[in-house]
């Protein structure tokens, strides 16, 4: 059975993918399993150098990814050249990872015992992708995974199967042996059968899950069934918090690219502008100004920063939320309502408790503005969420701006900086509803390794019986 992916913005079929039914989930698992031994085993410096191939291998399918996001979920080319390079630089950490999966020995109490923790490969680790960063997430899905010398799954998005097919096939350009790194594909009426028959494979060990909080909650207790750990990376709300002594050009700057870049559809965007009650009004006319330097275009014609968003259903909530917060007091700035899915940047001013976009993740091209008292009352608002996954805070006081970044409850958190920073070596998770577990660096590594505890005695034993 094959489905199609249709562009959000013509209509047309932007790629056709095979529609796995779960029935197919036991023999992928099974594939990927008779390749752990082999892998597993493959030294250090051999996974390296696949893993660097593969990087190499994704870069030159740049104008293939360039062409599948635009049509699949109407991203800008600056988008996708942004993923791709990011992607490749986590292929080159994850190669230079694979030396540096090291263990310890451990004092021991018992004469001439040798106690060591070793970090050793897990097994098949399936990890389940979305849409929105897709060459980035389909990537960090597996990178650390394979470095660490496990075998993979990626379960690709529904939204964009093209995108995620082509990660896998770069994994086999760079000459990945069979049935190390694996795809499924699969037709979105599907999806709830497709991931409940891999959780439940017990050739898969671990399960690593990037997506919204409602499906993360649906697939930690089918995991918590078979007691498999899960990775959890899901959605966000994110606070950028502008303290009365802040840059406010900077802070403008920030607030404008971590709310509108790829149409605000990344986890870590900026959702609420927290501003003290002194800069405020100063803050808002600057960055209406620059939100005024930002159009909405057809990312098939290079040039504008803000391209489509992934479908209609992004374009009903949206507006929702806009009628909403307008309807209950807030102040419209910039933008508002669309009809379709171009929609424009929209600033929403005096957001208070009780609109649904104060603690709904809007996922589209609409950041609310809360306005508070102090650096107190900023702290107490951005708090007041269910998610936790990026923050940030303007002060020209670093200090201030650490004991502020240290209150926050969340996963990351940047003084001076946007809320949208990833980098390849970097922890990244959230808290609370944005789920649990990190990726990146060597963080990762504890992630997608088992830690044993392993003994050599040398010296006869003396037992109480
Ligand atoms: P989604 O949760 O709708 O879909 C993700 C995956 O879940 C798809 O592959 C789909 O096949 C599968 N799925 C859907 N229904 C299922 C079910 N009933 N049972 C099992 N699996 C099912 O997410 P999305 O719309 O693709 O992505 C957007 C969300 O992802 C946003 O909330 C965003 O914040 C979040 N996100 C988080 C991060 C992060 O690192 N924290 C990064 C990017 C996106």
């Amino acid at each position: 059975m094959i489905f199609e992916r249709t562009n959000p913005l013509t209509g047309a079929v932007a790629s056709r993918a095979q529609a796995m039914p779960a029935s197919d989930m036991p023999a992928v698992a099974a594939r990927a399993a008779a390749a752990f031994p082999a892998w597993a085993a493959t030294g250090p410096n051999a996974r390296r150098a696949l893993l660097m191939k593969a990087a190499a291998a994704l870069e030159a399918r740049g104008d293939d990814f360039v062409e599948a996001m635009t049509s699949e979920i109407g991203a800008t080319r600056g988008w996708a050249m942004f993923n791709l390079n990011l992607a490749a630089s986590m292929l080159r950490e994850a190669a230079a990872l694979t030396t540096q999966i090291s263990g310890e020995v451990i004092p021991s109490d018992k004469p001439g015992c040798l106690a060591m923790a070793l970090k050793e490969p897990v097994g098949v680790i399936l990890g389940i992708a979305p849409w929105n960063a897709p060459i980035i997430l389909g990537v960090r899905a597996i990178a650390v995974p394979l470095a660490c010398g496990n075998c993979v799954i990626l379960k690709g998005s529904e939204l964009c199967p093209r995108t995620h097919g082509l990660i896998v096939d770069a994994f086999a350009d760079a000459g990945f042996p069979e049935g190390v790194v694996n795809y499924v594909s699969n037709a979105q009426e599907q999806a709830a059968d497709v991931v409940g028959a891999l959780i439940d494979a017990p050739e898969i060990r671990r399960i690593n899950f990037t997506g919204s909080t409602g499906v993360g909650r649906i697939i930690a207790r089918r995991a918590a069934d078979h007691l498999k750990p899960c990775i959890l990376e899901l959605g966000g709300k994110a606070p950028l918090i502008v303290l009365e002594d802040a840059d406010l050009d900077e802070a403008v700057k920030a607030a404008a690219f971590g709310a509108f870049m790829n149409q605000g559809q990344i986890c870590m965007s900026t959702e609420r502008i927290i501003l003290v009650d002194a800069i405020a009004d100063a803050f808002c006319d600057r960055f209406a100004a620059k939100v005024a330097t930002m159009p909405t275009g057809d990312p098939r014609q290079d040039g504008a920063p803000l391209g489509a968003v992934v479908d209609m259903r992004t374009v009903t909530h949206v507006n929702a939320l806009i009628a909403d917060a307008l309807a209950k007091g807030a102040v419209l700035r910039s933008g508002g309502p669309a009809e379709n899915v171009l929609m424009p940047a929209t600033v929403i001013d005096r957001v208070s408790k009780g609109m649904a976009i104060y603690g709904d993740e809007s996922f589209g091209p609409v950041v609310a503005i809360i306005r508070v008292r102090d650096e107190e009352d900023a702290v107490r608002v951005a708090n007041d969420s269910d998610y936790g996954l990026s923050a940030a805070v303007f002060t020209r006081d670093a200090a201030r701006g650490l004991a502020v970044a240290r209150r926050i409850r969340s996963g990351i958190c940047h003084v001076n900086g946007p809320t949208v920073h990833d980098e390849a070596q970097m922890p990244f998770g959230g808290v609370g509803a944005s789920g649990y577990g990190r990726f990146g660096g060597k963080a990762g590594i504890d992630s997608f390794t088992e830690l044993r505890w392993i003994t050599i005695e040398s010296q006869p034993g003396h037992y109480p019986i």
